[in-house]
């Protein structure tokens, strides 16, 4: 049975938070003098002046809407990669806990797991970038707290298949969290909706890839209250700064127009796998539901030199186990992807 309390570092259970002015304070009032801001204003907008808010209730309920799901299952991080990290801080006791990721995937799961000093053990995905459910089952044990999945998987670029995301949630008492930062891309459904089936369910996204908002570092994981709670007791108290806060709320306006990136992006991917497939110099192209395809090449890394020397710059992945010889390609615009093509044409040719 999945108990969060049995899963909690004792310190993370005891812990008395940070009590912000903020946080004390509710109610009405006019007269602000309990943060010792700069009263007078600032150089910019007379908002700048204030701390923000530290759970971000504006946005949140802009984003309960779009995800139909309510605030406080939503906790929001400096990037994704501050919910990786808090999770490691929350749950995992350095020295003794351990995690399951599944090669090749996002790199920050292990970095931030040996910053933390947690054991990472690999369940490498199968030839065709599926879990290894076996493999998996057999390297978890009482001290794994987290197993990491990813899906559409970056750097593979493929989903993993539903009912085996559902077999680890069913059969694994830690977290399981599933990493969707390219859903938005996938034909998958995201499993935000599955919230109350799972209680072990932590699901990630973020809006630095289909809301075009990379810069603003604001990710999202989506979690049981519970959760939730917890990571809002560990995190620093302003972790998203109020221009973030403003943006965000006036691109959330513009959901449709991320939709239409979001089709024009697919639609570019999708022609461009063809384009690739006809190239000599390409041996595969591995099927994408994310924003970038991953590229089977002869002479990959002589293939990464060609281009840069041309002024491009794509991810060279030849060194990655099952990823050898490959390119991480990201969709540009048509005219980034027609000078990519014609120097893999060069390339091809030389
Ligand atoms: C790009 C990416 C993210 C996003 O990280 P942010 O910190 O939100 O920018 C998360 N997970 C994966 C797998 C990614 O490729």
């Amino acid at each position: 049975m999945f108990s969060i309390n049995n899963l909690l570092r004792e310190n993370i259970k005891k812990l008395t938070p940070y009590s912000s002015a903020r946080d004390e304070f509710s109610g009405e009032a006019k007269v602000f003098l309990d943060a010792n801001e700069n009263s007078l204003g600032s150089p910019l907008t007379k908002w700048y002046n204030r701390y923000p808010d530290p759970y971000q209730h504006g946005l949140k309920e802009v984003i309960s809407k779009v995800k139909g799901i309510t605030h406080e299952h939503i906790f929001l991080g400096n990037g994704s990669d501050e919910c990786i990290d808090l999770l490691y801080r929350c749950f995992c006791n350095p020295g003794k806990d351990n995690v399951i990721v599944c090669p090749p995937t996002y790199g920050m799961y292990e970095v931030s797991a040996n910053i933390n000093d947690v054991e990472v053990r690999k369940a490498p995905l199968t030839d065709d970038f599926q879990l290894d459910l076996i493999h998996l089952e057999n390297l978890a044990d009482a001290n794994t707290k987290i197993i990491w999945l990813c899906s559409p998987n970056n750097p593979t670029g493929n989903s993993l298949n539903r009912s085996d995301i559902e077999y680890v949630l069913n059969n694994f008492n830690g977290l399981v969290v599933v990493d969707e930062a390219y859903i938005n891309f996938a034909k998958q459904r995201s499993f935000v909706q599955e919230l109350a089936e799972y209680p072990n369910l932590v699901v990630m996204q973020t809006f630095s890839k289909a809301w075009g908002l990379a810069a603003l570092r604001l990710g999202m994981a989506f979690a049981s209250t519970e959760i939730i709670g917890v990571m809002n007791k560990v995190k620093p108290p302003y972790n998203i700064n109020q221009a973030t806060q403003d943006l965000a709320l006036k691109a959330l306006e513009e959901v449709g127009q991320v939709n239409d990136m979001i089709r024009e992006i697919v639609a570019m991917r999708d022609a461009l796998a063809d384009v690739f497939s006809q190239i000599p110099a390409v041996q595969k192209v591995y099927p994408s539901d994310a924003n970038f395809l991953l590229v089977k090449i002869k002479h990959a890394r002589k293939a990464y030199e060609f281009l840069l020397t041309k002024g491009i710059v794509v991810r060279d992945r030849s060194n990655v186990k099952l990823c050898d010889d490959c390119l991480r390609i990201t969709i540009g615009t048509e005219q980034e992807n027609t000078l990519l093509v014609e120097a893999l044409i060069d390339f091809s040719n030389s």
